[in-house]
């Protein structure tokens, strides 16, 4: 049989193979839907001659368009998978406007402005011209707007209500000022890249086909894009599950499930219903969650494990409680599996990222190594930035909040109510702050603003330093720019070292340590853009009418700074080499596995969260969470690591005595049954051993699958919760279970 078959149910293999031209696959978590569209992409390779190059996939998270790298990598080999157009997608959306979006007017080498960016440049406005909206409000709504495709303009053309006068101002303001900086926000990038396939086809004139992960979190500019990606063949391939739609702050639409039907009628929907991913206990649970939401169609879902560990639920009585609890049950755990678990095995889920702090703390007190997925992380740490910063102004001196970020950084005596002035003023002549600040160094126009000698001189400082990298250290086209040269330059022209001693006495070692550590990643980044990126932006095709932009050397830097700035979009690459427990929003887990998942925090304000509209999303939310454990020991021969992880560890640097027990509980070859785990599940109180223990493989046929496959592996599931959950699960609520599901 065809390698790429091999291992999938018929299900996902008609799904992979299918000659429809647009498919819709529809499935709960861990059915491999994620597997599936991969196997799909491989298949219009190798069978259907289609060029890596003619094929777009969309992923939701940057985790995810690496994990499917890998896979795809494994059936079509290196050299053509790095031709893939595989991304999020706004890296896709960016790909197509670096290429062209000079027929659209977007200048070369545009930056991308975060969300850090565009709040400070909303306050700025708000300050400025002291208007009375709060600004994270302001920025939501631009966003809002942007994404169902209304403009600037347009909103103020058509707003009829006085109070959204302000509002209509601050739009507008912010689309100049990122205009004036050659910026695009987030939005933008859907927003432009959408008018520039309306405008100009023949852009995506080679694309054959276009596949898209997690399609229920698509909003409405989103699902534009993908019909103008596909516009040549309209050939589509979605997966996905409603009961995870988890965006729509974002303005995501379930709704465009039944859109895309209703607009490509010839679409097929292709059910999965078997789940891989997480014993039937875990299952259970989870589907007891979600099944409270009454106006869900009823779907099946059939656990292919055994019922497995059961999942444990503690109350717990405060933050700190809490943290201790889950460090010390890692502790225990991964003691007590003597070497099979390792700390990436472990995933703390959070509702919102502020809720890490008393976790992180404990984690950092017991010594064990944590990366933080879409939360403040490495590439916002101040001195990280500070370096971003200077990098931003060399690779595009508009950009004016780069420079007002770091004009005195380290100080040159050029005080606030200076840069202030100096930035009015440049809005009032619609010239750059660099126009301005290139004027005072060549001494070529004197500015109205007042400037003290000392300052003066402070701002000529600073030009040279930015002009002379730009000179010598931004090579002639063709040749690559060489970061770490960038940086180091960076470095001794600011005293950077220095800089760092004198600003953070306490830290600042940890701090120059993160320098070195940016060091080492553009040096990555810029090795894996020069082969992978860069290829697959060649790959975008030759378009008659259209002139192509040359790959500069100034990209490179360019490239670089994108990339940082589209890894901070749902989360932040924190490299891998070294085993850490997973840190992460539920909302960053989407689509990824774990053994080991804890979901702290579990109580009404929290999760149900205190400012949700929506609790049927809240629920998903959780249901999201919960269906993150894979079953644990996949890779082992161990048949049976849940019984060792329930029982009490022996002593916990007691290594040996764990040892000596995995040896003999594999000598015993573990008659582990379902009934031995009834027997040891009898705290769980009936209802919740009827309920999940009945929706694992089935009262009947699951009994008999349990005894062909033994208890073959474990996962673990722990919620955690301080106070009442506003969820019930199963026939009892939450708060009643008081030792918890085991
Ligand atoms: P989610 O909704 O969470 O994104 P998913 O439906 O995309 O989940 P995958 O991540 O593709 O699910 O698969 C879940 C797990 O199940 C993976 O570890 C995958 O390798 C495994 N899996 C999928 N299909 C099969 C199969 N036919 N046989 C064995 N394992 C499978
Ligand atoms: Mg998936």
């Amino acid at each position: 049989m065809d390698a790429l078959l091999e291992g999938l149910n018929d299900a996902q293999k008609s799904a992979v193979t299918s000659p429809a031209n647009v498919v819709q696959v529809l499935a709960p978590p861990g059915s491999g839907k994620t597997k599936t569209l991969t196997a799909r992409v491989a298949y219009h390779i190798n069978h259907e001659r289609l060029q890596p190059w003619n094929i777009i996939v969309c992923t939701f998270t940057i985790k995810a368009a690496r994990e499917m790298k890998e896979r795809i990598k494994g059936f079509v080999g290196e050299k053509l998978e790095a031709k893939l157009i595989l991304g999020t997608f706004h890296s896709v959306a960016r790909r197509f406007l670096s290429r062209y979006g000079h027929e659209i007017g977007i200048v070369k080498n545009f930056g991308i402005a975060d969300t850090d960016d565009s709040k400070a440049i909303i306050k700025r406005i708000v300050t400025r011209y002291q208007y009375t909206m709060e600004p994270g409000h302001a920025r939501s709504r631009i966003s809002r707007l942007k994404a169902k495709g209304t403009s600037a303009e347009s909103f103020a053309a058509t707003s009829k209500k006085v109070d959204d006068n302000e509002f209509a101002q601050i739009y507008s303001s912010y689309q100049e000022h990122l205009k004036a900086s050659n910026l695009l926000d987030y939005d933008d990038l859907l927003v432009r890249c959408v008018e520039l396939l309306q405008r100009h086809p023949s852009c995506v004139s080679t694309i054959q086909a276009v596949l898209i992960d997690e399609y229920q979190d698509t909003n409405n500019i989103q699902y534009e894009l993908m019909k103008l990606l596909a516009q040549r063949t309209k050939r589509i391939t979605i997966v996905g599950d409603p009961d995870q739609s988890i965006y729509s702050f974002r303005s995501a639409k379930i709704q465009n499930l039944y859109r895309m039907r209703s607009e490509f009628p010839e679409s097929i929907v292709i059910n999965l219903e078997n789940n891989y991913r997480s014993s039937g206990c875990i299952l259970g649970a989870a589907l007891a969650v979600i099944e409270q939401d009454e106006s869900r169609p009823e779907k099946a879902l059939i656990a292919t494990h055994c019922v497995g560990e059961q999942p444990t639920l503690r109350h717990l009585a405060t933050v700190n409680v809490e943290a201790q609890w889950i460090v010390g049950e890692i502790q225990r755990t991964r003691t007590l599996s003597a070497g099979l678990l390792n700390y990436n095995d472990y995933a703390i889920l959070l509702r919102s990222a502020n809720l890490s702090l008393s976790i992180e703390r404990e984690l950092g007190r017991a010594g064990i190594p944590y990366r933080m997925v879409g939360g403040k992380r490495f590439f916002d740490r101040a001195e990280i930035k500070i370096i971003l910063n200077y990098l931003r102004c060399i690779s595009n001196p508009d950009n004016n909040d780069a420079i007002v970020g770091v004009i005195n950084t380290p100080s040159r005596r050029v005080g606030d109510k200076t840069v202030k002035g100096l930035l009015e003023e440049a809005e009032v002549q619609k010239v750059s702050l660099w126009r301005l600040v290139c004027d005072i160094a060549q001494k070529r126009k004197t500015p109205a603003t007042k400037l003290s000698t000392p300052s003066e001189q402070g701002i000529t400082l600073f030009f040279r330093l930015v002009n002379n990298a730009r000179k010598k250290l931004l090579p002639a086209a063709g040749d690559a720019c060489n970061l770490l040269d960038l940086i180091s330059y960076i470095l001794t022209q600011t005293s950077f070292e220095s800089y760092l001693k004198q600003t953070y006495k306490e830290n600042w070692k940890d701090r120059w340590a993160n320098i070195e550590e940016l060091v080492g990643q553009a040096t990555q980044m810029a090795a894996t853009l020069a082969e992978g990126e860069e290829a697959a932006d060649d790959a975008l095709p030759a378009v008659d009418g259209i002139e192509q932009r040359p790959d500069t050397a100034v990209d490179t830097l360019s490239k670089f700074l994108v990339n940082v700035a589209l890894a901070t979009e749902i989360e932040r690459d924190g490299g891998e080499e070294i085993s850490q427990v997973t840190l992460s929003t539920i909302h960053a887990a989407k689509g990824l596995e774990w053994p080991v998942v804890f979901v702290p925090a579990i109580y009404d304000g929290s999760l149900p969260h205190s400012r949700a509209e929506n609790h049927d999303e809240e629920r998903r939310l959780l249901y999201v969470g919960m269906t993150r454990p894979d079953l644990a020991f996949k890779r082992t021969t161990i048949p049976d690591l849940a019984t060792i992880l329930r029982r009490p560890c022996p002593a916990a640097t007691d290594l040996e005595s764990a040892r000596t027990l995995l040896e003999r509980l594999e000598d015993d070859k573990h008659p582990a049954t379902r009934e031995e785990i009834d027997g040891e599940g009898s705290s769980w109180g009936a209802s919740w051993d009827d309920k999940f223990n009945g929706s694992g493989p089935g009262d009947d046929g699951g009994q008999a699958s349990i005894k062909r496959r033994k208890l073959e592996s474990s996962s673990s599931f722990s919620t955690t919760m301080h106070k009442s959950s506003g969820f019930s699960m199963g026939s009892t609520t939450m708060q009643t279970v008081k030792t918890g599901f085991t």
